[in-house]
């Protein structure tokens, strides 16, 4: 049957709906939704027709995360992940993996941050030694989403020979001398399943490399920045517009009856509600117009990269934000579905590169200095 999105996103968005609390409480992978993306092709959404995939893009990519993080941010991470690793190896890896991913038989990730670097993705300290046709990884990765459940990882290591900052290979699940940290349990995006992994001599065939020895740094800025920007900026969106509807939903039908009002006939309430609609409506042009920079290849696409995480992750920290103080107590009970978008939307600016990282680096485009 051809790939259809909007019913494919139906799909996932009910997996997602009816799993959310459950995946949250917890701290379960969102199994439901994954499979439903699998069964429906969603998997494959950014994976070329010749391989069999959908054959569409970062926008429709990023279009579906945010409607999926309206009900599961988990979920929402698990698939961001997945996007762009496979857009890394659509770009760079080998027609089997190719495939499989674009039949849904394979769930990507990427395995960066590591324990010595930490948010600073772009030097990772384990190392790749030749060893006859093939190479030995040791590193200690700090974090990678759906650790237990993707297929293989999208790794970053120092060059095995060449000179410059990294390599990238793609690294089975299953491969020997991996050992994977203690179950994630985490304040927000409790089901997305990030734990620490030790590679300790992991043995993998030189033809598992993807791109070139020494050229891990530029897929890093130029395949993977764009993409994880976006999708991350995609997340906090979906989660800003679930707690805006949530807010809007409880101030419009909790009265004080002595009285005779809703909370929204508070002017005060409105007011907040105002100010969280537009920092939702001012994140998501950006967003748009982001998608359009990156698509055109617009001279500004760089600074929009940038400049999409760190708006969409400050936006969807006031917005939450917002939305438990309008929500009064009845916030704090988990029924109300606002406490959970609390912790969830927290995630997205700590996640490399950071937003200080990124005012830092912008500060530094804007001034015309380079930012390594
Ligand atoms: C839910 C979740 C899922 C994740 N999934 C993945 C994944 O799938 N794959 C992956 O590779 N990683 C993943 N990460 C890791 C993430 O990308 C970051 O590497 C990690 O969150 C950084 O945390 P840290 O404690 O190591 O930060 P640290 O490096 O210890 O930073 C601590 C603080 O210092 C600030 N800081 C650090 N450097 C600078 C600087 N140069 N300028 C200004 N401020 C700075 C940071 O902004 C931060 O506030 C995930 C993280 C989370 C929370």
């Amino acid at each position: 049957m051809p790939f259809q999105l909007s019913s494919a996103l139906e799909a996932v968005t009910t997996a997602a709906r009816a799993a959310a609390h459950e995946v949250d409480a917890q701290g379960r992978f969102p199994k439901e939704a994954v499979d439903a993306a699998r069964r429906t092709g969603l998997l494959g959404l950014v994976s070329a027709v010749e391989v069999g995939g959908a054959g569409l893009g970062l926008r429709q990519a990023a279009l579906a995360v945010e409607t999926i993080a309206q009900d599961c941010g988990s979920a929402a991470m698990v698939l961001t992940m997945h996007w762009c690793g496979a857009t890394v190896i659509e770009k760079l890896g080998r027609e089997p993996v190719r495939r499989a991913i674009a039949r849904g038989d394979h769930l990507s990730t990427l395995a960066f941050s590591e324990s010595g670097s930490r948010s600073h993705f772009w030097a990772p300290m384990g190392t790749a030694t030749l060893a006859g046709d093939a190479v030995e990884l040791q590193a200690d990765k700090s974090w990678i989403t759906s650790a237990n459940h993707a297929d293989a990882y999208v790794w970053s290591s120092r060059p095995s020979s060449a000179s410059g900052m990294s390599t990238l290979w793609l690294v089975p699940r299953d491969a020997a001398g991996l050992e994977m940290g203690a179950a994630y349990d985490g304040f927000g995006l409790r089901g997305n399943d990030s734990c620490a992994v030790r590679a300790r001599s992991v043995r993998v065939a030189m033809a598992s490399r993807l791109g070139e020895d020494g050229a891990g740094f530029d897929a890093m800025m130029r395949i993977v920045l764009p993409t994880f920007s976006v999708l991350i900026a995609a997340g906090s969106i979906g989660i800003m517009e679930a707690a805006l509807s949530a807010t809007v939903k409880h101030c419009t039908e909790t009265h004080h009856m002595h009285l005779s009002t809703s909370l929204a006939d508070l002017p005060t309430i409105r007011e907040t509600i105002a100010r969280m609609r537009i920092r939702v409506d001012a994140t998501r042009a950006l967003w748009l117009d982001s998608l359009d920079a990156i698509e055109r290849a617009r001279p500004d696409a760089m600074l929009r990269v940038l400049e999409v995480k760190a708006a969409a992750a400050d936006a969807a920290i006031e917005v939450v934000d917002a939305a438990m103080r309008a929500g009064g107590g009845a916030a704090y009970r988990k029924e109300a579905g606002l406490e959970r978008r609390f912790r969830d939307a927290r995630a997205a600016a700590v996640m490399a590169p950071t937003s200080d990282q990124l005012h830092d680096f912008l500060g530094k485009a804007v001034c015309g200095m380079p930012l390594f």
